[in-house]
């Protein structure tokens, strides 16, 4: 690839960013995608045959010298390199701090060095944790209630520093549940989605922590590739923090029903306690993100399921007798 935009993606290995290093590569006004990432979670098997068209860094965030390796040059940088995981960050509280928050500082030190491309960020709803309102608007004041939230908190507000202090051009995302191909099930903190599908093909019920009716935002990855590519290309830019989502509610019990829907068969629901820093209710105010991108299209709750249990099905099948690539 030569000319067009230059993009820098941290986690583009993981479930979120090789879903969106695909959407960059095909994109006509993007010539570059170099790729940082430490593996810790994602995995370059992920990004399938795009591997061999992104510039490749395997290493941490931490490392300045790796990043401004990454970002020489680049137009924007897309921040998606994270310990994403609440319980994980309850767990184990300095480890998620090191790579979400001084992670995010080690990017903006970086992004400065580089002169100053678009840094786009993953927060999460997480941050509003026990504020009460529904749905949750960028305007009501966070109540995180676990590391992991804090640590994303922490990462928005860094943005909003940089660009008060240094007049970098930021846009820190809000992303609510995001579920879609490549998000993997099979270990301890897998999310709701992928975990329920991994069980239901298996046989296995499903587990619910807590009683089922507590809902959440859940939002296809192509839509938020959607949002990323078109910041990017339309150098879309905001101090404040902007949520990611579109403003629907499932609870858990509802995604259960669509879920046997698509698989074609009711899913057993195995109930067990809720966990510690889980919200009860998760939905966005989209009024802000709508403001920017007026032209933004949801992928419907039932069409990014199909994808996903198609993705997962694929999975399944032995690789010599899958067709095309890992979408
Ligand atoms: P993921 O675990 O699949 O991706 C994170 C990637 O970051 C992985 O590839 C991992 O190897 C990499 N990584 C972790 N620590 C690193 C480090 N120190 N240096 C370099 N790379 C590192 O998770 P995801 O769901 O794709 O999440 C992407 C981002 O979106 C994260 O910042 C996460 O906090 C945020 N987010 C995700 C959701 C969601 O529903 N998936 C919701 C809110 C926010």
């Amino acid at each position: 690839m030569s000319g067009g935009l230059r993009v820098a993606v941290t986690g583009g290995a993981g479930f979120i960013g090789s879903n969106l290093v695909s959407w960059l590569l095909r994109h006509p006004a993007v010539g570059r995608v170099a790729v940082v990432d430490d593996c810790s979670t994602g995995s370059t098997s992920l990004l399938g045959s795009d591997l061999a068209q992104v510039d490749f860094h395997h290493g941490s965030v931490l490392d300045a010298g790796l990043l401004d390796r990454a970002m020489s040059g680049a137009d924007a940088v897309v921040h998606l390199a994270a310990l994403p995981s609440v319980p994980r960050s309850v767990a184990d509280p300095l480890a998620s701090h090191a790579a979400n928050a001084t992670g995010t500082l080690q990017v903006l030190e970086a992004a400065r060095r580089a002169g100053g491309p678009l840094v786009v960020a993953a927060s999460s709803s997480s941050v509003y944790g026990a504020q009460p309102r529904l749905p949750k608007s960028e305007n009501n004041c966070p109540m995180p209630l676990s590391p992991y939230a804090v640590s994303k908190l922490a990462t928005e507000a860094y943005l909003g520093a940089y660009h008060s202090c240094y007049g970098l051009p930021v846009l820190p995302l809000r992303f609510f549940n995001v579920f879609g191909p490549r998000q993997r099930a099979g270990h301890p903190y897998a999310a709701v989605v992928p975990a329920w599908i991994d069980a239901a093909l298996d046989g296995r019920p499903v587990t619910v922590h807590g009683d089922g009716t507590q809902s959440r935002d859940l939002t296809c990855v192509d839509t938020v590739c959607q949002v990323i590519t078109t910041a990017i290309t339309d150098k879309v830019a905001s101090p404040w923090p902007v949520n990611l989502a579109l403003g629907t509610r499932t609870s858990l019990l509802d995604l259960a029903g669509v879920l046997g829907d698509v698989l074609g068969g009711p899913v057993r629901l195995a109930y067990t306690g809720s966990r510690p820093g889980d919200v009860a209710h998760s939905q966005a105010d989209p009024s802000r993100l709508l403001g920017l991108f007026p032209s933004v299209r949801a992928v419907p709750l039932r069409e990014g399921l199909e994808r996903t249990v198609a993705w997962h099905r694929e999975q399944r099948t032995p690789a010599s007798d899958r067709v095309g690539g890992s979408r």
